[in-house]
């Protein structure tokens, strides 16, 4: 045997496995497999059933089935000087022949040999004569192996150039026979209450283990049997078994991090007293022109709690578009300044940052408040200097060279645009800080714990009084005529509009061209009205130019890419007008949304879009029915998974190899309280 393995045979790296040399290795290694433990949790792409083949007479049109026979002939035509070529072979089961072909791919003919016994998986394209276009196909060899191969219920993994699937297989295999014991029982929990059920392994020994678990659930087998059934599932229902205790697995994971690291907040710091005199807010309500909603008067009586309390303050605020955030940071911010302490603001993108530097200057300028800006494109804007501070700005305020003294509050905005490694540096930048972090995503609920488990959440669910409605249209692209005169006359009653390109990448210098263009052409079409351009390539100064006169009303259009996504608040424009819309996140569509209906005038929202499927009509549809905020999510999630609801800059989400957050929210919330139940006496 080999010499010197690391004590967890798991661990050890794949060459000490019998038939693995460096060649192999490497091969495996660009499946990002490099120890034996990785190899064991290499995920079947799909499984075949070979307990039964079908019968090549019995193959029907479009329907995928694996059939077995011998190749009876096999030939390469090329044409076009050998630029085009289609190979193939002619497989008889003995109830028929099925043509297998591979169009313009030569080199297939090395592969195989007349009198080979080959295993085809694919769809027919046709039955007369009965033909496969590139199937998938592993040839029978006559050996020892076949009980690996044959005969069950097979995994079909994902392979690289030059893995043979079948090596790949036997691998596995021999690999699960020598280290399904060193595969430790990582949660006793899981098979803590195995009296209440029984889980058997269909078709396996009772050596692999049986034993079971439940926490509403499962039951679950043991994490080793567990893996068993990922490669070598007895009955296909195994393998969904199978990943959902895996799942469990990771999500459990994630949450005795989570709440191991809240518990170590509570244990080693303490709150820094930040709930204030009431000497800020109190004229700063008053000179704000609404009164808060009970929601939000709900929301920051808990606030105040934490800011007095034992320990520093971990609170999520959530509450949909409009709903009124931006004025509980700031009560947030005064409580603090009260205090004696001073806070940080970080909002994701600059034209945000740079609405609630001016925002937060009319509300604390007048307090005495010195408001700072930071963002990449300027260092510090500032109104003024005295005691307390208020630093607001973009990811800047995350660089070495913002330290500010004596921080008693961090508040980032839309943090949904952040990941989680983003906050806690934030954090660092004080001594235990409290943290009030806001978004207006509303997150299904499997992801908020899976995001944020280690905090407290708000929710302000109410919309302030006096919101003119939004309706909103899905039109198709033809209609944009009959939409842009309808824009027009809402400008010409003095209403502002956006006319939105939201997937343009702000790197894309080409799509940045397009929509250069269409701003000149809106400019155009929507004379003597202005029309004024915003994307995320301009300078500050541009930026905030642009913005500045769209609020004040001298720009009545603005046509922008997504960087109006979050946060801007224009309360007279009621018109977004959202071009190819299909290609959205229902959730984009909705924060978009969101920047109208601010005020008291009847709003719309009109969504252009190339819907040909149905599919994608009946998407955009949801839109149209419902301006909640939750069911959207919900929505979205199902449809396009948590990456696309949470936009490609969210980084807090580990990689779940076997969890699934648009399916496996019953899964969650068991590891929540498994992992609770873990940590209750440490
Ligand atoms: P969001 O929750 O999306 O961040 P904002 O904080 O931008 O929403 O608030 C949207 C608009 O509603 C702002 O113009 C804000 O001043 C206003 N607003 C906030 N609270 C109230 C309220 N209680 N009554 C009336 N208007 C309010
Ligand atoms: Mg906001």
């Amino acid at each position: 045997m080999s010499t010197a393995l690391p004590a967890n045979p798991l661990e050890a790296p794949l060459t000490t496995l019998r038939g693995v040399g460096s060649e192999r290795a490497a091969q495996l290694v660009r499946l990002k497999l490099h120890n034996v433990g990785d190899l064991l949790l290499h995920r079947p792409r799909r499984h075949e059933d070979r307990r039964r083949f079908r019968a090549v007479v019995d193959l029907r049109s479009g329907e995928a089935a694996v059939v077995r026979g011998k190749i009876i002939a096999l030939g390469l035509k090329r044409w076009r000087g050998g630029s085009k070529s289609v190979f193939e072979f002619i497989l008889d089961d003995g109830t028929a022949r099925l043509h297998c072909r591979w169009w313009n791919l030569p080199f297939m003919e090395k592969y195989f040999q007349q009198g080979d016994e080959v295993l085809a998986y694919g769809r027919p394209v046709s039955l007369k004569p009965r033909a496969m276009d590139h199937p998938e196909t592993e040839i029978v060899e006559a050996g020892e192996e076949n009980f690996i191969h044959l005969n069950r219920i097979v995994p079909v993994y994902p392979l690289t150039e030059g893995l043979p699937q079948r090596w790949l297989r036997s691998l596995i295999w021999r690999t699960l026979e020598e280290h399904e014991a060193h595969i430790p029982e990582p949660r006793p929990e899981i098979t803590a209450h195995a009296a209440a059920a029984t889980f058997r392994l269909r078709g396996q020994s009772p050596a692999h283990g049986s034993q079971a678990g439940t926490c509403g659930c499962g039951p679950f087998p043991a994490r080793a049997g567990a893996i068993r059934l990922l490669h070598f599932p007895g009955e296909m229902a195994d393998v969904e078994i199978a990943r959902q205790r895996l799942a469990l697995d990771e999500f459990l994971e994630l949450q005795l991090e989570i709440q191991r690291r809240r518990k170590k907040l509570q244990a080693s710091a303490r709150g820094l007293p930040c709930a204030g005199d009431n000497r800020l807010i109190k004229p700063f309500l008053k000179q704000l022109g609404f009164t808060l909603t009970g929601a939000q008067t709900r929301v920051l009586r808990e606030i105040r709690r934490d800011l007095g309390g034992a320990q520093p303050m971990r609170r999520l605020l959530q509450g949909d578009v409009g709903s009124g955030k931006t004025v509980i940071g700031a009560c947030a911010a005064l409580m603090t300044l009260e205090s004696g302490f001073n806070v940080a603001l970080m909002a994701p993108t600059e034209i945000l940052a740079y609405q609630h530097f001016q925002t937060f200057s009319r509300w604390l300028g007048p307090l005495g408040i010195d408001v700072q800006l930071r963002t990449g494109g300027r260092k510090t804007l500032q109104v003024a200097s005295r005691v307390s501070r208020l630093f607001i700005g973009t990811h800047a305020l995350l660089e070495s060279g913002f330290s500010p003294e004596n921080l008693g509050l961090a508040v980032i905005d839309e943090q949904h645009k952040f990941g989680v490694a983003q906050r806690e540096k934030l954090v660092r930048k004080g001594r235990y800080p409290h943290l009030l972090v806001m978004t207006a995503t509303p997150i299904p609920r499997t992801l908020g714990l899976t995001l944020y488990g280690d905090l407290d959440i708000s929710v302000i669910d109410e919309l302030p009084a006096g919101r003119g409605r939004i309706q909103t249209f899905v039109r198709s692209a033809e209609k944009l005529p009959r939409v842009l005169e309808f824009v027009r006359g809402k400008l010409k009653e003095g209403r502002q509009a956006y006319v939105v390109y939201p997937r343009v990448e702000e790197t894309d210098n080409q799509a940045l061209k397009a929509v250069t263009k269409e701003w000149e052409r809106l400019q155009r079409e929507f004379t003597p009205f202005q029309a004024g351009l915003l994307h995320g390539r301009l300078k500050p100064e541009e930026k905030e130019r642009v913005m500045a006169g769209f609020r004040a009303g001298r720009i009545q259009v603005l046509v922008a890419t997504s960087v109006v996504e979050v946060g801007v608040d224009v309360p007279n424009a009621t018109v977004m007008l959202i071009e190819n819309a299909e290609r959205f996140g229902l959730a984009q569509l909705h924060q978009l949304r969101g920047r109208i209906g601010r005020g008291a005038h009847r709003s719309y929202c009109i969504l252009v879009a190339d819907v040909k499927s149905d599919e994608a009509r009946e998407r955009l549809k949801v839109l149209e029915e419902t301006n909640d905020g939750f069911r959207i999510a919900e929505e979205d999630l199902k449809l396009r998974g948590p990456g696309e609801l949470l936009g490609r800059e969210q980084s807090g989400l580990p990689p779940f190899r076997f969890g699934d957050l648009a399916r496996d929210r019953e899964l969650v919330e068991c590891a929540r309280g498994l992992a609770a139940e873990a940590l209750k006496n440490t």
